[in-house]
């Protein structure tokens, strides 16, 4: 896999894990990357492990939405 830009930190990084497709009005969307600490830092799963009837919106592990809304 060639090199991409990570969308979080924007270094370069060898390693990029597809995490998302980007959805746009006019043509294809386009494949976000994640440099593999970003990935393992914000919890996303890889694109190749959504499930197959995913639009390909961001995924967390094992995690509900909800918990992220709380405050302290
Ligand atoms: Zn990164």
């Amino acid at each position: 896999m060639s090199t991409q830009t990570c969308r979080e930190c924007h270094r370069s990084t060898s390693e990029p894990v597809a995490v998302a497709l980007e959805h746009v009005a006019s043509g294809p969307g386009h494949i976000v990357y994640l440099c593999a600490v970003c990935q393992f830092a914000l919890g996303l799963v890889p694109l190749d492990e959504h499930p197959a009837d995913s639009l390909g919106f961001p995924a967390l592990h094992g995690r509900r939405p909800e918990t992220e809304r709380q405050r302290g």
